[in-house]
C-alpha cells in the first residue's frame, strides 16, 4: 500500500478544484457533471484518446443509467443508435427457454459498446464543453489526501517533467489496474472472491445470431452470445483460468460455440473473423470504504464485478453520477454531506450486484463443474425462475438493476 501522503514534489504547480484520475466511463461521467456545473477540473489518463475510444469491453447499459445520462445531455447518440433488449434466452439440456425480463420489470438494456460511450463522453467533455484532459500521462502520485488541500503529480508526456496539480478533491476512477486504490491504506478492507473459472472473451466480426443474449448452460462449459452491433458479436466460452488464448484457434472456438449453444430449433451461428480473443479470470473485489480524506474512488477502482452479469460499467456509472453531484455540492457551497455519505450511498448497489453475479455464476457454471451437487443446484435454480412468477420477477428486477438499493 502506498502511504496516504507522500512528500510533496517540487514540480511546476497549477490549481483546479477536482482532479479526475482515469478517463473511463466513471471518470468521464464525473468530469462531464463537474464541467456542466462550471466546476474546474482536470482529467488525467495514461492512454491516448484513440486507444480509449477503441478499447472493447462492455455493451449492455441498464435503462436507469441511460435515463440518468439522458437527463444530463450525455445520451443523444446512444438513444439514437442503441438497440434495446428486453429478453434473454437460456439454452439448457437441449432446449431453449426465452425469458422476458422487460415485461416483468418494465425496463430494458441498451446495447451500446463501451468504446462508443467513451467516445461520446470525451467529445461532450473535451470538444463540446472545452474541458481539460491530459492523455498519455505517467506515474501519477497523490499527496495530502487527508487534508483539504490534496494534490496530484504526474509526468507530462510532452516534456518528461513532473507536474503538480493542487485541488480540493480527487476522483480515483483509474479502473482495476490503477494506482488510486493503493492510497486508501490499512483502514480500508478489500473483500475478494475468486470464482476459479476463466472466460475466453471473443469479439467476432459477424452479425448477431440471435435477437437477445443467449446463455448456453452445457456440461462442456458455459457459453454466451451477446450482440454488440449489427456487424460485431461478443461470445464467451468458459475455460480454465489462466488459459492461453493461443490454445483457442478459430476452428476450435467455433466448433465449441456450436456445441455449447446448440439446441433444437435455434438458427445456426453466423461465424466470422475473431477480432478479440483474451482470457478473463473471473474474480470480484469490493473496497470499503470507497474513500479516504479527499480521495473518492469510483467504478472498477473501488469494486470489480466479473462480467458474468454485465454489471461493471453500470456500477461505474452509478458511482460517478452520485460522486459528480456530491463534488458539485462541495465545490459550490462547501456542503460535503453527500460526499461524506458517498460510500454508504453506493455500496448497497455494489453488494447487490456482487451477490447477483455470484448467484448467476452458480447457475451458469454448475452444470459444467463436474460436481453433480452443483449441477443439481444450477438446474433447480433455473427451473425456479422459469416456472415461478415470483422468482422470475425477482430475477428480472436485479438483472436490469431496478430495486438494487442505492
Ligand atoms: P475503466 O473503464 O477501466 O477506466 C479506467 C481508466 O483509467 C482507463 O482509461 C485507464 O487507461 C485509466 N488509468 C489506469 N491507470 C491509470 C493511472 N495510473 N493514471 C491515470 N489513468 C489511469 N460491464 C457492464 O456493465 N456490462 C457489460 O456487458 C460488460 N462487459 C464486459 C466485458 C469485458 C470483456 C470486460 C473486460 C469488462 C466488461 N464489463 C462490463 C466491465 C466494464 O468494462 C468495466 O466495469 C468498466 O470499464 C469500468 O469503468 P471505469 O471507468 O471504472 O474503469
Amino acid at each position: 500500500m502506498n502511504p496516504a501522503s507522500t512528500p510533496e514534489p517540487s514540480a511546476p504547480r497549477r490549481r483546479t478544484r477536482v482532479v479526475v484520475v482515469g478517463a473511463g466511463p466513471a471518470g468521464l461521467t464525473v468530469a462531464n457533471i463537474l464541467r456542466a456545473a462550471s466546476v474546474d477540473c482536470v482529467v488525467l489518463e495514461t492512454e491516448t484518446r484513440e486507444f480509449i475510444e477503441q478499447r472493447p469491453r462492455a455493451g449492455f447499459i441498464e435503462e436507469w443509467a441511460v435515463r440518468a445520462l439522458e437527463q444530463r445531455g450525455l445520451a443523444d447518440r446512444l438513444l439514437a443508435h442503441a438497440q434495446t433488449h428486453s429478453e434473454c434466452e437460456f439454452r439448457w439440456a437441449g432446449e431453449r427457454h426465452r425469458f422476458s425480463y422487460g415485461e416483468l420489470s418494465g425496463n430494458r438494456h441498451f446495447v451500446y459498446p463501451q468504446p462508443l460511450l467513451v467516445t461520446d463522453l470525451v467529445h461532450a467533455y473535451a470538444d463540446r464543453a472545452g474541458g481539460d484532459i491530459r492523455f498519455g500521462i505517467r506515474d501519477v502520485e497523490l499527496h495530502g489526501i487527508d487534508t483539504d488541500r490534496p494534490s496530484v503529480s504526474y509526468t507530462d508526456p510532452a516534456t518528461g517533467e513532473r507536474t503538480r496539480v493542487d485541488c480540493d478533491a480527487i476522483a480515483g476512477c483509474d479502473g482495476a489496474r490503477g494506482v488510486t486504490r493503493t492510497y486508501l491504506g490499512e483502514r480500508a478492507t478489500v473483500a475478494r472472491h475468486d470464482y476459479g473459472i476463466g472466460w475466453l472473451a471473443l469479439l467476432a466480426e459477424a452479425p448477431p445470431s440471435s435477437d437477445c443474449v443467449v446463455f448456453g448452460i452445457h456440461p462442456r462449459g458455459f457459453a454466451a452470445h451477446m450482440a454488440r452491433s449489427p456487424e460485431v458479436t461478443r461470445y464467451y466460452l468458459e475455460c480454465p483460468p489462466g488459459d492461453d488464448p493461443e490454445n483457442w484457434p478459430h476452428e476450435r472456438v467455433w466448433s465449441e460455440l456450436r456445441a455449447r449453444l446448440a439446441v433444437a430449433g435455434a438458427p445456426p451461428l453466423t461465424e466470422g473473423r475473431l477480432i478479440e480473443k483474451r482470457v478473463l479470470d473471473m474474480h470480484n473485489y469490493v473496497v470499503e470504504p470507497m474513500s479516504r480524506g479527499r480521495l473518492y474512488l469510483a467504478g472498477d477502482a473501488a469494486h470489480l464485478a466479473a462480467p458474468i452479469a454485465a454489471k461493471g460499467m453500470n456500477l461505474a456509472l452509478h458511482d460517478a453520477l452520485f460522486l459528480g453531484d456530491a463534488l458539485v455540492a462541495y465545490c459550490g457551497s462547501g456542503n460535503d454531506s453527500d460526499l461524506s455519505g458517498y460510500s454508504e450511498a453506493c455500496l448497497p448497489r455494489v453488494w447487490q450486484y456482487e451477490e447477483f453475479s455470484q448467484w448467476l455464476s452458480e447457475l451458469l457454471h454448475g452444470t459444467s463443474s463436474g460436481d453433480p451437487f452443483k449441477a443439481g443446484i444450477a438446474g433447480a435454480r433455473l427451473r425456479r425462475i422459469l416456472r415461478s412468477p415470483a422468482a422470475a420477477a425477482a430475477f428480472a428486477e436485479i438483472y436490469i438493476g431496478t430495486g438494487a438499493g442505492s
